[in-house]
């Protein structure tokens, strides 16, 4: 057979190959286990969730028959969950947020390692709140096209704020003439606006300015013209109120700086914006320096490079020692801590998983701290999966175990409504109807 010829036969039988593999997708089988599917019902018992291809097909009990050629799991005496998210993340490895140029292999390989440790820890979604667009883009582009093993990736790229405000590099002064500084970052493609409004006097900084009111409402609306959803950087109520009413989507912090007041909890169970929690990028710093020892917790020991974590106990230890914000940090949290535990008193829909750190373990602490602070452990994984997708306007495709949703799931060996720490309990992550091979991550466990 003449070369070119068998050359296009083999294109022609690859592609009817690839036709059949389409037509009939893969079907995985998890059957037994006790499914907790994120809504926030009671647990059920020995149910059967059918995946085909990346999406659920169907949910019963042990009775649904098992379709041909599944490949089934055996989850007896196991817990079944929503693949976890974090809708506050800022990735490490891409440079700072206004370089130019290529993204080296180096950058990339150290992104790459930030988004292994996600999916090890079950996190199967994250939104990345502001970097380095050519850097997040990349991945995110990477993610999508199948090249690189990564939860799913939601980013802001680029973050919009006034001169000598809170975040860029999009600053934005007067309208329109800045509108097509917007215009600029719309065309990178970001998921979400992400906009840093903050106070004067923030904590231990000079004083910065802030957007008016009016041009925060006139951005929010540029964007949703186009289709895109807004967050925003807040710490105190009053910037909230405003952002809220210029039409704001989302909050990207609960409020940090004073006790909340009952007229705004009486607004937020009527406006349920979605509000992330944060807790964790703050209270870090004094458990670094007063439990360094967290550190040789299995998750921290299997995803942390060593030299990160040698540089956490001595380097960053000494620093955060000295820090006025660490004890600044110790104060604020329980404030933060209750401010949450009442938005969610009042709609179980309103809190959202997010830690403002890189790695996976950090998510299982901020369900610790959202624990610690009076929200049961079976609303923190509401708050982890079903909130996060309504967080990012994608309930109808994520965040729940529902028939026709991405099959983004984590099996555990132990009930995490009973205990919060039974999240790190992992057997396996299912990530768009596969399972992951964590023995494949670039991860010091497996090294
Ligand atoms: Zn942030």
């Amino acid at each position: 057979m003449p070369t070119a010829f068998r050359f296009v036969l083999t294109i022609i039988l690859g592609a009817a190959l690839a036709a059949t593999a389409a037509a009939q997708p893969s079907i995985l089988v998890v059957r037994g286990a006790t499914l907790i599917d994120g809504n926030g019902g009671a647990p059920v018992d020995d149910a059967t969730v059918v995946i085909e291809g990346d999406r659920i097909a169907a949910i019963g009990g042990v009775d649904l028959p098992v379709p041909d050629g599944a490949r089934v799991i055996d989850g007896r005496g196991r817990f079944v969950v929503p693949g976890l998210m974090d809708m506050h993340v800022h990735l490490r490895g891409g440079g700072s947020r206004r370089d130019g140029g290529a993204v080296t292999t180096e950058q990339e390989r150290t992104g790459i390692r930030g988004l292994h440790s996600y999916l090890y820890a079950g996190v199967t979604t994250i939104y990345d709140a502001g970097n380095r667009s050519a850097f997040i883009f990349q991945l995110r582009r990477k993610e999508r096209g199948g090249e690189i093993v990564a939860p799913r990736i939601f980013a802001t790229g680029g973050t919009v704020a006034s001169p000598n405000g809170h975040g860029g590099p999009y600053l934005v002064e007067a309208w329109p003439r800045d509108r097509a500084t917007l215009d600029e970052h719309i065309a990178t493609g970001p998921d979400i606006l992400k906009i840093g409004q903050d106070e004067h006097g923030w904590m231990m900084r000079p004083l910065i300015n802030q957007l008016p009111v009016d041009l925060l409402e006139r951005i929010i609306r540029h964007y949703h013209e186009q289709g895109i959803r807004s967050t925003i950087h807040v710490s105190t109520e009053r910037t909230a109120w405003d952002a809220i009413y210029a039409g704001v989507d989302t909050l990207a912090h609960p409020i940090i700086q004073a006790p909340v007041s009952d007229a705004y909890i009486e607004m937020m169970a009527v406006r349920r914006i979605p509000t992330v929690s944060t807790l964790t990028i703050g209270q870090a710093a004094s458990r670094l320096v007063e439990h360094p020892e967290h550190l040789d917790q299995a998750l921290y020991r299997d995803t942390v490079e060593p030299e990160e974590i040698a540089r956490l106990r001595t380097e960053q230890r000494a620093r955060e020692q000295e820090n006025g914000r660490t004890s600044w940090m110790r104060t604020m949290t329980p404030i933060a801590q209750e401010n949450l535990r009442r938005l969610h008193a009042v709609g179980k829909d309103i809190v959202v998983c997010g830690t403002d750190q890189f790695s996976g373990p950090a998510v299982h602490r901020e369900l610790e701290l959202l624990v610690e602070g009076g929200i049961p452990p079976a609303d923190a994984i509401v708050i982890a999966t079903r909130n996060a997708a309504r967080f990012l306007g994608r309930l109808d495709d994520m965040g729940t175990i529902e028939a026709g949703k991405l099959a983004d799931l984590v099996i555990l060996d132990a009930d995490p409504t009973i205990d919060v720490d039974n999240l790190k309990r992992i057997a396996s992550v299912i990530k768009g109807g596969r399972v992951v091979d964590r023995s494949a991550l670039d991860l010091p466990v497996n090294r």
